[in-house]
């Protein structure tokens, strides 16, 4: 039985279920530069994004419910990225934060550098920014517990290549 074959749980359940969710985000922080300072910044006394629900503890792909990648990521890291996304349970999120990770930033013409960790892996919120401040994070953060408090996840499966990522602030996440 695949993943979309799973039997769709009724709505009040699911809202239930969702709300839960949404408000218990075990984030796997995979921070590759610069921009791994702005989410270290978004989890201190002044942005503290753990009042929102986000634990970043999870020390392991297989405890996360949520990948932040923030920074730069080369061609020779790439392949790491994908096996421990790979090891996430499903239901799995990825935000990519800040433009390295949504486009190769100003690395866009490097050799070793790939053009955004979406080549590799679905990306369900995309934060723009060289870097993004914290509070863009806060914001992908809200986008993502708001996409997940009114999703089916049958549904998520079932259209899981035709999904529209959230961009932070609208527009190209590739500019
Ligand atoms: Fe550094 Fe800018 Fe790339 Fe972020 S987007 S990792 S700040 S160069």
């Amino acid at each position: 039985m695949g993943l979309s074959d799973q039997v769709e749980v009724p709505k009040p359940l699911r809202f239930v279920l969702n709300w839960g969710r949404k408000y218990s985000l075990w984030v796997y922080n995979f921070g590759l530069a610069c921009c791994a300072i702005e989410f270290i910044a978004a989890s201190t006394a002044r942005h503290d994004f753990i009042r929102f629900g986000v634990i970043p503890f999870a020390h392991a792909p297989r405890q996360a419910d949520v990948m932040i990648v923030a920074g730069t990521l080369t061609d020779k890291m790439a392949p790491a990225v994908k096996r421990l996304y790979d090891q996430m349970p499903e239901p799995k999120y990825v935000i990519s934060f800040g433009s390295c990770s949504n486009c190769g930033g100003p690395y866009w013409d490097s050799y070793s550098v790939t053009k955004g960790v979406d080549q590799i892996i679905p990306v369900d919120v995309y934060v723009p920014g060289c870097p993004p401040r914290p509070e863009a994070l806060l914001e992908g953060i809200v986008h993502l517990q708001e996409l997940i408090g009114n999703e089916s996840l049958k549904d998520r499966y079932a259209e899981r290549d035709a999904r529209q990522p959230i961009v932070v602030g609208g527009g190209d996440p590739t500019r």
